[in-house]
């Protein structure tokens, strides 16, 4: 069969078929509910990808966005046979209109049956996300620290920042008395596991405990020291859930299995980001994607027949996942709790009006 487009440059090809009849079907569960998805329109970017920006990071260079049918179309190709839902956000960047594109992922996710969080300003007063969360099928919001100010040279001029720096008190005591869900993408470059980011996602548990806190790409932990040194001290807060988007690393999917288990981890995809076809390596701390798309970052690449063997890395995450439950010897009731049932279950308790 033909290449069924995606999204972008990104294509789905006799590979894929093949790597997800060979690894992921007799796996994956009927019902998968996606808890980390990016869905906007196009037409809500505001500013134009230069050639500075896309040189500056990565993800810049991945910044094709999949507008709500472009979502539905690209799961039923990647997730033949399931019933996929989603828990659906925009692109917290201040190069997006950001108003609008809340209500756009809004409606479209309420005409689907999915369920939408609202990208939020620092700035924003209480009584503006109040009203936010008082709109149908909104469960709660996407903080993040590059919505603090703009920075055109890149994305990471707030990563030092204090978490209460994008997600202030007052929006937090609004959260906490709608039992809202917050994604928290956390700051540092020392990632979950910097003292900074402990204390304060423990501050937030103690001082807002009816927030559904799920801390997204497992505290940003891509390897296994990071993993250790971030996931290990919060594994006893049974209240607090993690989103395994984007993490890519069978080791660190089973080290949070072990340690956190499979009831507080929520699959999220973290597309249109991980439809990028190839594999990701890992250093000690420090990770490279290896693809064949032909990307600034993509300077060292690997011989033609490793390249023409790359699946999505949706897939591989995937793959990472289910290789880390057979290690813990967990089977169907476990994946189905990751994949489906746990977003579930936070979903139908969180900010119900
Ligand atoms: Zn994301």
């Amino acid at each position: 069969m033909s290449a069924v487009p995606l999204v972008g440059p990104h294509v789905y090809t006799d590979v894929d078929r093949a790597f997800w009849e060979e690894h992921l079907e007799a796996w994956a569960p009927p019902a998968i509910t996606d808890a980390h998805v990016h869905v906007l329109d196009p037409e809500y970017r505001l500013e134009t990808i230069t050639e500075e920006m896309k040189r500056s990071y990565w993800v810049m260079e991945l910044q094709d966005m999949q507008d709500a049918p472009t979502t539905e179309r690209c799961y039923q190709t990647v997730f033949p046979g399931r019933r996929v839902s989603c828990l659906c956000f925009g692109w917290p960047s201040l190069g997006c209109e950001i108003e609008g594109g809340n209500e756009y992922v809004r409606t479209e996710a309420l005409a689907r049956g999915w369920r939408s969080l609202a990208v939020v300003r620092p700035s924003w007063r209480a009584e503006q996300v109040d009203w936010l969360l008082s709109l149908p099928g909104v469960k709660g919001v996407k903080p993040y620290y590059a919505m603090i100010s703009l920075d055109r040279s890149g994305r990471d001029r707030h990563i030092e920042a204090s978490i209460f720096d994008y997600l202030p008190h007052h929006q937090l005591e609004v959260l906490d008395q709608r039992r809202a869900w917050v994604t928290l993408h956390v700051p540092k470059a020392g990632r979950l596991g910097h003292p900074d980011n402990l204390r304060e996602v423990r501050e937030i548990r103690r001082r807002y405990p009816h927030i559904t806190v799920v801390i997204a790409h497992l505290g940003r932990c891509y390897t296994e020291p990071h993993a250790l040194q971030g996931l290990l001290p919060l594994a006893e807060d049974e209240g607090l859930f993690f989103d395994t988007s984007a993490v890519v690393n069978a080791d660190v999917h089973r080290l949070a299995l072990r340690h956190i288990g499979p009831n507080r981890l929520l699959y999220g995809s973290d597309n249109p980001v991980l439809y990028l076809r190839g594999r990701r390596q890992t250093h000690g701390t420090s990770y490279v994607n290896r693809t064949s798309l032909p990307f600034h970052f993509n300077r060292d690449r690997e011989p033609a027949e490793v390249e023409a063997r790359y699946t999505l890395m949706m897939y591989e995450d995937l793959k990472g996942i289910r290789d880390g439950c057979e290690a813990l010897g967990y089977g169907p009731a476990e994946a189905e709790a990751i994949l489906h049932g746990n977003a579930e279950r936070l979903l139908a308790a969180a900010n119900t009006g």
